[in-house]
């Protein structure tokens, strides 16, 4: 049997990172050599092939353009290998796992996202362990079909659905979590896959999509937040989408003029989306006095989107260039696992 193919998509991040031997200043892994940092990697059974973006970059500096990048790499060599592994930093790997899971309709194989909170060539790193698993996990099948067939994200022993993750902590090793969605499967001795938890595989071609489009805000309600300030937010005159972040499920302020502010915007064409600014749980547009202006004016419940998911989402649809009403009508729903079906 000829062993199964991962593509190891490197975008930077602290997982590329390694102690240069006599100064001790990090700097990037040399990726052909890859094996010298973990040579577990020899070992697996697994034809591992690396990409690498030109300059490596730290994810705060991720961009659309990236993402679509990254989606093209897939599309390019889809036939040619079993699986994906995209190592990228942690910062904003919830962003580019939501905005792929958009970008790479139809994807019927795994891409597993993974980084590090410790550089790779550090005695306590906890990149190897993500390293070898997520390459295990995108190389895995069950009677010849990919065990997982979407976008995920593996840390700390726990794989998720890409476009429910959210990073909860800027310095364990657990720093992801995805509040609305079973973990998909839990590394231990064996890697134990929720089967009802991930996406049904499915059929049809890939369809790589190559357009985001970035006229999107979040405007995140406080007590005490200014009609005036949500109004210039509002009054950029590219801006084509916003995610309203908004309290409890789906509430904010019933002030008239921020109220006023947020209606001139629906009458400018704006799409806006709510979504809560709870760990978990779901916006019910209507349930409290509170949220019901928002209903009435044509704001599209987010479910329980995350706000990383909400924003990736509304660029991918903006980037095809849909209406009003189709975008309304496309967010209310899930593409790919995203929320709830309402
Ligand atoms: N700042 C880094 C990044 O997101 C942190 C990490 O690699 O996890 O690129």
């Amino acid at each position: 049997m000829s062993r199964p193919k991962v593509l190891l998509i490197y975008t930077g991040g602290t997982i590329g990172m390694v102690a240069d031997a006599r100064t001790g200043a990090l700097q990037a892994v040399n990726l052909d050599h890859l094996e010298e940092q973990v040579p577990e990697l020899l070992h697996m059974g697994i034809a591992l092939e690396t990409v690498a973006f030109g300059t490596p970059i730290d994810s705060s500096d991720m961009h659309p353009e990236h993402w679509v990048r990254i989606a093209s790499i897939i599309g390019e060599r889809y036939a040619d290998f079993d699986g994906f592994v995209v190592l990228h930093g942690s910062d904003t790997m919830a962003y580019t796992a939501s905005a792929l899971s958009f970008l790479l309709e139809g994807l019927a194989k795994p891409v597993v996202l993974t980084g590090s909170q410790l550089p790779l060539g550090t005695i306590r790193t906890d990149g190897k362990e993500n390293l070898l698993t997520a390459i295990e996990i995108a190389a895995a099948k069950e009677d010849g079909a990919p065990m997982v067939a979407e976008v995920a994200v593996y840390f700390e022993y726990s794989l998720y659905r890409g476009n429910r993750t959210v990073k909860v902590h800027s310095e364990r090793f657990e720093a992801f979590r995805s509040p609305n969605w079973p973990v998909l499967a839990e590394a231990g001795t064996h890697i134990r896959y929720d089967r009802a938890a991930l996406l049904p595989r499915r059929a049809g071609p890939l369809k790589v999509h190559g357009r985001m489009d970035n006229s999107v805000a979040v405007i995140s309600l406080f007590p005490g937040i200014r009609a005036g300030a949500v109004r210039a937010q509002l009054a950029d005159p590219s801006l084509k989408a916003a995610v309203l972040q908004t309290f409890g499920s789906g509430n904010g302020p019933m002030d008239a003029d921020f109220l006023e502010a947020l209606r001139e915007a629906r009458k400018r064409g704006i799409v806006i989306v709510n979504v809560t600014q709870c760990a978990g749980g779901r916006v019910e547009q209507g349930r409290y006095k509170t949220s019901e202006a928002f209903g009435a004016m044509g704001v599209v419940s987010g479910q329980d989107l995350t706000t990383e998911a909400a924003i990736t989402k509304l660029m991918f649809l903006l980037g095809q260039g849909l209406g009003q009403e189709e975008m309304a009508r496309r967010m209310s729903g899930p593409l790919c696992g995203e929320m709830v079906q309402p």
